[in-house]
């Protein structure tokens, strides 16, 4: 699939509602098949991380994602940085800071400009392997999103030693939100302030609505990841995008 160049990636913008403009994206891929259309991730990924091959497609999307920041820097000058999500096989089957330090230092670019996003769900599993390989990765310059937070059955309690730099609030706190779920809301006021005090990042995935960006400003969180500013686009219209 991926030699005949069917599997690509896309990106989806991060913006700030605060300052108006956008701060960095994330790579999702893409299986463009030639007979089927577009697949959606959700329906190969998991097949992928039974048989331990998401590891090489994990992999190619983050050298598609270092190619594009190494076009971009030559390009503009500067780059936003790129988050990529990591797989959880890729903790137990592959030397993952050593192979990411290499795929940066190939395109001569720093560990800051591609973000890596890790599910909470593997936080939670063997955690002394997980958090080492986690700090390793915060050391060698890489910023750590944990996704989907929230979702899954992650603590607050995991925030006070979880290496982190940036908290990705799981989808499933805006759906709430237009459901008028008022302890919902207390929740997400509370995890924003919470983890500005313990100087954690915030973006709010899955923001589609004025209402949801009306009431995330209202609480001082800034930065989304959403319908409601971009869709996840193919990588030139991201390009003209930054650069408007
Ligand atoms: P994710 O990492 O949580 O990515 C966010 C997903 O939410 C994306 O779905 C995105 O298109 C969708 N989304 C973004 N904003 C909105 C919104 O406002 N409303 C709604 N309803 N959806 C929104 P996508 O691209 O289908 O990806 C699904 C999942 O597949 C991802 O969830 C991620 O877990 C996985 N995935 C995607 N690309 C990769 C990859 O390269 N490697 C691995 N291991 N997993 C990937
Ligand atoms: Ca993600
Ligand atoms: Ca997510």
């Amino acid at each position: 699939m991926c030699e005949q160049g069917q599997i690509v990636i896309y990106i989806q913008p991060k913006y700030d509602v605060v300052h108006k403009k956008i701060v960095g994206g994330e790579s999702l891929v893409r299986w463009l098949h030639p007979k089927f259309g577009m697949i959606p991730p959700f329906k190969f990924i998991t097949v992928l991380e039974k048989n331990n091959y998401i590891t090489r497609l994990d992999y190619y999307v983050w050298e598609k994602t270092c190619q594009l920041l190494r076009y971009l820097k030559d390009k503009n000058g500067s780059v936003l940085p790129i988050s990529v999500n990591v797989s959880r096989v890729n903790f137990y089957t592959t030397n993952l800071v050593s192979n990411l330090l290499k795929l940066v230092e190939k395109y001569n670019l720093e560990p800051k400009d591609l973000q890596l996003e890790i599910t909470e769900t593997v936080y939670t599993e063997e955690k002394q392997v997980i958090y080492s390989i986690i700090s390793e990765l915060q050391e060698a310059g890489f910023k750590i999103l944990m996704d989907d937070f929230g979702s899954g059955y992650s603590s607050l309690n995991m925030l006070k030693d979880a290496p982190i730099d940036v908290l990705k609030l799981d989808m499933a706190f805006m759906r709430n939100l237009d459901n008028e779920n008022e302890r919902n809301n207390i929740i997400v006021e509370s995890i924003v302030e919470l983890s500005k005090k313990l100087n954690i990042s915030v973006v709010v995935e899955g923001v589609e609505s004025e209402k949801q960006v009306n009431f995330l400003k209202s609480i001082g969180a800034e930065v989304i990841q959403g319908y409601y500013f971009s869709k996840p686009i193919p990588t030139d219209e991201y390009e003209k995008l930054i650069e408007e």
